[in-house]
């Protein structure tokens, strides 16, 4: 008899490219069947055929307050009472940008959009309108949403141009993107002495989470940030996995950088699509309408969304969340390094605020190359005990993990069982 997650995948795949909406969700990385999901309510998710689990992904980071946090919803509801949508100002979604202009001091100004690649787009178009300049920097193993110019990988060396790395890229497009190594200050220094003066912005993961989790090696984001005030060039931290994730005031906060241009996503929508991307007064005032760079949109600002936002961000500002999510984040990674201690598994993890990063490696990798020497092969074996067992993990080693403040001392403990199971098997 074939379980429901399974019926559900045989006929979404007949219909749905991959049975899936976004690729990661289809297990290609792991394997099996991707478990189709129903119900959520605080650290736990339940699937179609009624298993419940752990969750680990929280919608990959927007669950910051859990599922279903009951002041959410009650948000959401009032909001959608009064119409789902304007496309037109609303006073909420004035409250949403002081609200975030005062917690992420380097936005001077900011404008609201539905994604996460709608809001590394528009900076990435916004920086070079600005500079006058096509040159943009990024780093390999970095993901800023799929537009064409950011799905884009090294050239053979760090001076040639970059290669698309999806169909349906034009070379031409790809050519204006430099791809340099995460962590590596020297390369940065190199290309800015080249050609410094043609490159638009460097834009970056501050805690990189798209590569399962590499943090900054020390002085790495102080170089981003001093050649590009030498230079002229805009530089963009891209914050949409870390912003209220790793500190109330984002990776920008927690290192002391000021970026240029910040892109904000998935917590600050609360689980509904909000993206925003802000920052020096001068840059942002180079868009429509009242400057030449143009960018728009029909739900931009949904009162919906932004509601669920607002209750977020409101929450997330109670005294002492971010201390409890830290340690509560610290307490689970040093609870799976030592069960992995106790199997004798060759295993590391490690933490920045509530996003986690586990390796079937001796040590944190610092590199995209690093990560890919890491043990594949046992990161799925390991991904598929603990699902069996109840917790749901990142469909894939290249992913960060999260915890959200619903995650108490019941919830880690099962996990650490969970995965005592795991690594012994
Ligand atoms: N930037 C970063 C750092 C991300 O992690 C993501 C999504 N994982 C994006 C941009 C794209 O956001 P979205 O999926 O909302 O378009």
């Amino acid at each position: 008899m074939m379980s429901k997650n399974q019926q559900l995948f045989e006929r979404s795949q007949k219909l749905i490219p991959g049975g899936v909406n976004s690729p990661v969700r289809a297990f290609r990385s792991v394997g099996g069947t991707p478990v189709f999901f129903k119900r959520g309510l605080g650290a736990y998710v339940w699937d179609e055929d009624d298993n419940q689990y752990v969750d680990y992904v929280g919608s990959w980071g927007p669950m910051i307050l859990g599922h279903a946090h009951p002041e959410v919803i009650e948000a959401v509801r009032e909001a959608a009472g009064n119409s789902l949508s304007f496309g037109a100002p609303t006073a909420r979604e004035l409250e949403m940008a002081e609200l975030l202009i005062k917690l992420v001091p380097s936005m001077e100004q900011v404008r609201l959009v539905s994604s996460g690649t709608e809001a590394t787009m528009s900076a990435i178009r916004l920086a070079r309108g600005f500079t006058g300049r096509s040159k943009i920097v990024k780093f390999e193993g970095c993901y800023h949403g799929h537009a064409d110019a950011l799905l884009v990988k090294a050239g053979s060396g760090a001076l040639t141009f970059g290669q698309p790395s999806s169909a349906g890229v034009p070379p031409e497009v790809a050519a204006h993107t430099i791809t340099l190594s995460y962590n590596d200050i020297a390369g940065v220094e190199e290309l800015f002495a080249t050609i410094g003066s043609e490159i638009a912005c460097v834009i970056v993961e501050p805690v990189a989470g798209n590569m399962n989790l590499i943090a900054p090696a020390p002085g790495f984001l102080q170089a981003l940030r001093a050649q590009c005030s030498q230079r002229g060039a805009v530089l963009i931290f891209d914050e949409v996995m870390t912003g209220f994730r790793v500190a109330l005031g984002g990776a920008q906060g927690l290192y002391g950088i000021t970026p240029d241009l910040t892109t904000l996503g998935k917590v600050i929508g609360g689980g509904l699509p909000v993206g925003a991307f802000g920052g020096r007064r001068d840059i942002m005032q180079c868009l429509a309408p009242v400057g030449p760079v143009y960018q728009a949109g029909t739900l931009s600002g949904n009162p919906v969304a932004v509601a669920a936002g607002l209750t977020t961000l409101k929450l997330v500002q109670q005294a002492g969340f971010y201390d409890r999510l830290t340690a509560r984040t610290a307490q689970f990674v040093d609870g799976l390094k030592q069960v992995a201690k106790e199997k004798g598994v060759t295993f590391s993890a490690q933490s920045v605020g509530g996003m986690f990063g586990v390796y079937f490696s001796e040590q944190a990798p610092s590199s995209y190359a690093e990560v890919m020497q890491s043990d594949k092969d046992a990161f799925n074996r390991f991904f598929h005990a603990m699902l069996e067992n109840g917790v749901y993990l990142a469909p894939s080693a290249f992913e960060a993990g999260f915890v959200s403040a619903m995650h108490g001392d019941a919830e880690i403990e099962k996990t650490l069982d969970a995965a005592r199971r795991a690594f012994g098997a």
